[in-house]
């Protein structure tokens, strides 16, 4: 039996960080034997958040680097960068059909991003069909979001509908959400999501003691003002940290010393860089491997893109011919 589909991308903002990590990129290394996947860095996403062309271009090498060195496997997943494949610009454009604004104004994201702006551009509001375009244009059957992208999905499955019902053909399946298992993943300022705009995060590739740098900024039990304060691991992200990478024995003592004041934040925090440092270390080798050869890399995107293509091609000549678009065809 084939194997369903699954498409995914991340924006390119460098090398990826332990948020992306936790959030995505482990999830998807393990889907890579379940699903047939594709995966990509969705430039033209890009560029809707400000992006600076200057620096476009390396943080797009930079998240393929990040991709390989995590485990994306390209003998089993089709790994590509958006904007070599221009169908996806294409069919958000024909998209735009049977889209309705007011869907599109009730996207909480929208809401938010749009606060941001005195003039509002287009790009943000228009996001999320362009997000439905990525999924079907592979006719995805399944898409791994968080819960911050549910409402995006579902209206993915709405236009998918509103399509389908259109221009009478069952092309676009509705797709499922795959929901990850990580949770919201906070920064290491314990207020927002990790994110490399606030500057809160810990890069997958970094050495050692640039994890340490990091990680002992973070904010612990805000209660635990001097070492002998008894601490509350819950409310503790370095603790929640703890469970991606510390094994459960150590987490177990951890918790008791914390809230007996057995353990101060410096050395709790000291166990947690290292045990990220141990996990992220053949990550760390498979990059720089990846870093001296980067014709590899733009290797690997060009065959992604030549294969991404082709799938593409195959649902832009259908979409074109049920939209009229295909005119000489059709006079002939
Ligand atoms: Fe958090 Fe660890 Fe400090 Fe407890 S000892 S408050 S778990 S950093």
């Amino acid at each position: 039996m084939a194997r369903k589909r699954v498409f995914s991308g991340m924006q390119p903002s460098g090398e990826a960080h332990l948020g992306n990590y936790l959030g995505a990129l482990k999830r998807w290394v393990e889907m890579q034997d379940e699903y047939e996947c594709i995966f990509c860095i969705v430039d033209d996403h890009a560029i809707t958040s400000g992006s600076d062309p200057a620096e476009l271009p390396r943080n797009i090498l930079d998240l393929a680097v990040s991709f390989l060195a995590v485990g994306l496997d390209p003998e089993k997943s089709t790994i590509f960068v958006q904007s070599d494949v221009p169908e996806h610009t294409e069919l958000a454009w024909l998209f735009n059909a049977v889209t309705p604004v007011g869907d599109l104004e009730r996207m909480t994201q929208y809401k938010d991003k749009a606060q941001r702006f005195e003039s509002v551009p287009a790009g943000i509001l228009n996001y999320p069909i362009l997000q439905a375009a990525d999924i079907l244009l592979y006719r995805a059957d399944a898409v791994p979001v968080g819960e911050d992208q549910r409402q995006h999905l579902e209206l993915t499955r709405e236009i998918a509908r509103k399509w389908n019902a259109a221009y009478g053909a069952d092309l676009f399946p509705e797709p499922e959400a795959i929901i990850g298992r990580a949770g919201r993943i906070m920064g290491l300022d314990g207020e927002a999501k990790m994110s490399k705009s606030l500057g809160n995060t810990v890069g997958i590739l970094a050495k050692p003691d640039e994890i340490w740098a990091r990680v002992r900024t973070a904010v612990t039990d805000p209660q635990r003002v001097r070492r002998s304060d008894p601490g509350r691991p819950e409310v503790c992200n370095v603790f929640a940290l703890h469970q991606h990478f510390t094994p459960p024995s150590v987490i177990a003592e951890i918790d008791e010393q914390c809230r007996t004041a057995a353990i101060g934040c410096v050395d709790c925090k000291k166990i947690l860089a290292e045990n990220i440092a141990g996990a992220f270390a053949p990550m760390r080798e498979r990059a720089a491997h990846y870093r001296s050869h980067p014709d590899e890399v733009r290797a690997i995107l060009d065959d992604g893109a030549a294969r991404a293509r082709a799938i593409a091609g195959e649902t832009m000549r259908e979409v074109r011919m049920r939209m009229g678009l295909e005119w000489r065809v059709a006079l002939d």
